[in-house]
């Protein structure tokens, strides 16, 4: 028998994204998977998104991103109505086996709330579970109403009401990991690179000033709160300042960065990002914070670049220490470290990405936890 999935991406942006959309770009890598080994797809998003699927229910023409900006009490109803489409739709027909659902807490709650008639639902976290403890600290999904998180150490840290509610974690993917071992190598050049949007928990301060102090090329890429491009913040008035990324790296990374040594280049995209990341020593992360998923970490492993960073959040799963990159818990440390990283071996990572972060290897591990969430299993998928 066909399972159907009602796969919720929410209202703020189409599937695939246009630019930049962690989520969203999740939905677009898994679906065809899914589609692959079977499953019928039903898609909650919004009018726009191009994803092929074998149905569409959206309520706004658009992604509503952009409303974002505007205060709370003016943008709350976006995800409200979004998600009363999806009720609405759910009361309605009853060939929906299960709900994927990724909206950020509107999500859970409104599955958590629907009652024991509702299909079941796993509700993906994508984020640092530190936020909304009030949701989490006391959600009550009964047996019908899963989470699954992107790594273990993210669900670790997890209030307890919430791991109660876990049948495991599906580390990330990314599309480059398809048959990365089988690529030409890129040479590599001297610099290292620090992929990601600028800010604290990213490091990038850190990172800029080893750079100086243990002289190493280092090449930020990424953007500035809302600025994709070093021309757009400088022309930015003073007001840009109100944004606490684009105060962060005015006050902590900008003195750093000289245009030789440290350079910022924005956010890069396509072919530009990838030989960027292929042709680096080594991608660095000099994390402040518990990273849930890397994205950019299982890339870097795909594109044959090894990586150093700080042993925080979901690093010590994804790479292995020696191997596929070096990790200490030590920041101070970070600067040998990324002397160090000549040495480790570009196929190691790109054979150890084909291995574990493809696309066809997430989507089969969230078929297993479909087949969990709809028989009501307690006990978490295996990790890897
Ligand atoms: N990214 C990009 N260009 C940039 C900087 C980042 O395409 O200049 C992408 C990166 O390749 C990755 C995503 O943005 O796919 C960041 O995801 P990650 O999980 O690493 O970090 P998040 O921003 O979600 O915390």
């Amino acid at each position: 028998m066909t399972l159907t999935v009602l796969m919720n991406a929410g209202p703020w942006l189409s599937v695939p994204p246009p630019g930049y959309g962690g989520i969203e770009n999740v939905v677009a890598t898994l679906v065809p998977e899914l589609r692959r080994l079977g499953v019928r797809v039903v898609l909650a998003s919004v009018e726009s998104s191009t994803l092929p699927v074998d149905e569409k229910i959206a309520v706004f023409p658009d992604g509503q991103f952009s409303a974002l900006q505007r205060p709370y009490n003016q943008v709350c109803g976006v995800s409200q109505a979004h998600l009363a489409g999806v009720v609405r739709a759910l009361h309605r027909r009853d060939d929906i086996d299960l709900v994927h659902d990724h909206v950020e807490a509107v999500g859970l709650a409104t599955m958590a709330a629907m009652g024991p008639d509702a299909p079941p639902a796993l509700h993906t976290l994508h984020w640092d579970l530190a936020k909304h403890p009030e949701l989490y600290g006391t959600l009550d999904g009964g047996d019908r109403v899963r989470v699954n998180g992107v790594s273990a150490s993210q669900l670790a840290r997890a209030p307890r009401a919430l791991r109660e509610h876990s049948v495991g974690h599906v580390h990330l993917s990314t599309p480059l990991a398809v048959d990365a071992d089988r690529r030409p190598t890129t040479p590599k050049g001297d610099h290292l690179v620090i992929l990601g949007r600028i800010n604290p928990g990213k490091g990038q301060d850190l990172g800029a000033r080893l750079a100086h102090e243990v002289g190493f090329p280092l090449v930020l890429a990424g953007p500035v709160g809302p600025y994709h491009r070093p021309e757009d913040l400088a022309a930015a008035g003073d007001e840009a300042r109100q944004n606490p990324d684009v105060r962060f790296f005015h006050e902590h990374v900008a003195p750093f960065v000289d245009g030789d040594r440290v350079r910022w280049v924005g956010t890069v995209a396509g072919r530009e990002r990838d030989d960027l990341v292929a042709s680096a020593r080594a991608s660095l992360f000099p994390l402040r914070w518990e990273e849930p998923g890397g994205t950019a970490v299982v890339e870097s492993l795909s594109l044959g670049t090894p990586v150093v960073a700080t042993a925080r959040g979901c690093l010590p799963e994804l790479i292995e220490h020696g191997r596929t990159g070096l990790l200490t818990a030590d920041e101070q440390e970070l600067g040998d470290l990324v002397l160090a990283a000549g040495l480790l071996e570009p196929d190691e990572c790109r054979r150890e990405a084909a291995t574990r972060f493809t696309p066809a290897r997430m989507a089969e591990r969230y078929v297993e936890l479909y087949d969990r969430v709809r028989h009501g299993a307690t006990v978490p998928l295996q990790p890897v």
